[in-house]
């Protein structure tokens, strides 16, 4: 595969500025934002298109690499909205009262 120039946009950003925001599109799933930091977002974007091609799986909470059930980074995001409330609903789910309080 030829090596291609960086796009403008990850240029005007620096690269560790470029770094950061695509971390920051990885974590929000945003596949779009990810194709337009690559360094070479033509070849991203034909590589996720080999198997997820619709424009609605751009948004998707995972990739084809481990799917939608075995997605950790979907997984992790998961555990960082889970609330105490939460919790307790899971708990109170198994029967088990009192936990915590
Ligand atoms: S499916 Fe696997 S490789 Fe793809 S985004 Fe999730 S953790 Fe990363």
């Amino acid at each position: 595969m030829p090596l291609t120039r960086p796009t403008s946009l990850a240029t005007a950003l620096g690269a560790r500025g470029r770094d950061d925001e695509l971390s920051r599109a990885r974590f929000a799933f945003d596949w779009n934002r990810q194709f337009e930091l690559s360094l070479d977002p033509e070849t991203a974007r034909a590589y996720h298109d080999e198997t997820l091609p619709e424009e609605g799986l751009k948004d998707a909470a995972f990739c084809s690499m481990c799917g939608p059930k075995f997605c950790s980074m979907n997984h992790s995001a998961k555990t960082q909205k889970f609330t105490e409330a939460d919790a307790k609903a899971v708990l109170g789910q198994i029967g088990v009262t009192g936990a915590g309080a």
